[in-house]
């Protein structure tokens, strides 16, 4: 899944990207209003993690314009403003949460997580698939009731394939859900993921559309 950071506090903005990169996120990080707007333009995001207080463009109205255009992707505002007032205006302007700095770094991981699930339409903390079970949280994954290992961009992978079982992704499209800005991306690297997650998951989990891309299929 690939957020989009807005934050002008550098120590902030670090440890924020660095925090969810761990936990597999794909993160790109701007420090001000007008550069996440044209982020926002240019590429496909899970969920937009936008500071109040930016320069040259306030988070409140880059979050007003997004919501003009029609835009629906989930934002979550991080602020350091406290006052119940600006938490108001934001959630009112089509913020869908928030979090007052200083905050937890498995807070924000968490409430980001629950973004995602309400995007996809489910409430379930845990996707399921047929006999495929993953946990966002835990990164654990199970086959028909055993446990199997993944690694984190394997996760990112199958996370992002199965949370909308029947839809067809382009290589592209998973390069970019896999990999923020400035990580090197192989040119084969989804197929060699693809690869291995056949390997441990079987061979049916992922189909490949001839000349369009990967789904995981609806089960019955
Ligand atoms: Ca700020």
């Amino acid at each position: 899944m690939r957020l989009l950071l807005v934050e002008d506090d550098p120590m902030i903005g670090e440890s924020v990207r660095a925090g969810l990169q761990q936990d597999g996120f794909a993160v790109d990080w701007v420090q001000d209003g007008r550069a996440a707007e044209l982020a926002l333009q240019t590429n496909a995001y899970d969920t937009l993690l936008l500071d109040l207080g930016l320069p040259r463009k306030a988070g409140l109205d880059v979050l007003a314009a997004l919501r003009r255009r029609g835009d629906s992707i989930p934002v979550l505002i991080l602020t350091a403003r406290d006052a119940v007032a600006d938490r108001v205006k934001g959630l009112d302007a089509g913020a869908d949460d928030y979090l007052v700095k200083p905050f937890d770094l498995e807070e924000l991981a968490a409430r980001v997580r629950a973004l995602l699930r309400r995007k996809s339409g489910s409430a379930d903390p845990v996707i399921q698939v047929g006999g495929l079970i993953l946990n966002p949280a835990t990164h654990e994954v199970t086959l028909d009731g055993r446990q199997v290992s993944l690694s984190a961009r394997e996760f990112a992978l199958i996370h992002a394939l199965a949370a909308r079982p029947g839809v067809v992704y382009s290589r592209a499209q998973l390069e970019e859900k896999l990999y923020g800005w400035g990580q090197e991306v192989e040119s084969n690297t989804v197929e060699v993921y693809v690869h291995s997650l056949r390997r441990k998951l079987g061979a049916n989990v992922i189909q490949n559309v001839r000349g369009v891309g990967y789904m995981v299929p609806k089960q019955p």
